[in-house]
């Protein structure tokens, strides 16, 4: 890593101790110009590790599209139908395209962290983009969207260690050990996506794309029933596991309409009994609570997402059915 070795260097160079409180290259360069040309020059290097090492540190803000503006193109075809237009991919802000991000998790933990579940700390701390799933593009709106568990981590964050795997030991100073709720691993495994990041949208007959208004507006009052019941469900870390119940039940009304929703109940439970392993520890009842409310609000971008291609598609149906019938009648 350059900034570690950037410090290594540092303190390598005699005159050097003081560059820890450096802040402008103005003030290193005089310090430089002092000393000889070699130690100026290993000076001067180390700094500019460290300043390209400090930008390069930023954590990654993720930028998520937002639901409501989520557009998706249709064209008149000779007959006057709407059709949707080829899917014009849209480039990731969050990672520019590259597919790539420096890694969330790792960005929180402490340097000499030995173990990453998003990175596993490979050497440039480089993890996949979680808005894109590593494709650099955004997904087409009406054919994937991020996962209603992981939002496109792939994993679920141990709310407990924070994703190194390991917590210390209480009485133990500054020793480490296994973080109990994960049994180290940092997180588990999505359940919902199985590590896909990216899921299905609407199961609509024939498709989502080419539903009836009738089924389309079916399955948007249901979405819309869901968003509710979350918005009023706010765990408020008393019983975790009656709330655990009462989340898993919202998320079952969507089963018949996302694919995804069918298997969110049973990964919500799952998480949530890893969770309670941690309830020898302070702050337990919060832990809990934090688990199901990032849970909730997953959830709730996978459902406002799927809400506006709904609209979009029920837009397009209706305009369609009009003139179907107008047709007819003619
Ligand atoms: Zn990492
Ligand atoms: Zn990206
Ligand atoms: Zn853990
Ligand atoms: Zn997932």
């Amino acid at each position: 890593m350059p900034g570690r070795a950037a410090t290594k260097l540092a303190r390598a160079v005699p005159f050097a101790p003081s560059m820890h409180y450096l802040v402008g290259s103005e003030v290193a360069v005089n310090i430089a110009q002092r000393v000889l040309p070699v130690v100026r020059l290993l000076l001067v290097l180390a700094l500019a590790a460290v300043v390209s090492a400090q930008k390069k540190k930023e954590a990654p803000q993720f930028r998520y599209q937002m639901p409501e503006k989520i557009e998706r193109e249709v064209a008149k075809d000779a007959a006057g139908y709407l059709q949707w237009g080829e899917y014009k991919p849209i480039k990731c802000v969050t990672c520019e395209g590259t597919g790539k991000t420096l890694c969330a998790t790792c960005e929180r933990a402490p340097e000499d962290t030995p173990k990453c579940i998003e990175c596993q700390r490979n050497k440039e701390l480089e993890a996949v983009c979680r808005v894109c799933a590593g494709v650099g593009t955004f997904p087409d709106p009406l054919a994937k969207v991020s996962c209603p568990e992981c939002h496109g981590a792939g994993f679920f964050l141990c709310t407990l260690c924070g994703g190194d795997g390991r917590i210390k030991t209480q009485g133990g100073g500054d020793r480490y050990g296994t973080c109990p709720m994960c049994r180290g691993d940092g997180g588990y495994k999505c359940g919902v996506c199985a590590g896909e990041r990216l899921v299905e949208t609407a199961s609509l007959k024939p498709s989502l794309k080419d539903a009836s208004s009738a089924l389309l507006t079916k399955a948007i009052a249901t979405t819309d029933q869901m968003l509710t019941a979350l918005t009023a469900f706010e765990p408020a870390a008393k019983n975790s596991r009656k709330e655990t119940k009462e989340l898993a039940k919202i998320l079952e009304k969507g089963k018949d309409v996302f694919p995804p929703m069918k298997r969110a109940p049973k990964a919500l439970e799952e998480v949530m009994n890893k969770v309670y392993g941690g309830s020898a520890y302070v702050d337990y009842k919060e832990r809990e609570a934090n688990a199901m409310a990032v849970f909730k609000a997953n959830c709730e971008y996978y459902l406002k997402h799927q809400k506006r291609m709904m609209e979009l598609a029920l837009k397009r149906a209706e305009a369609n059915e009009k003139l179907a019938a107008e047709n007819k009648g003619k």
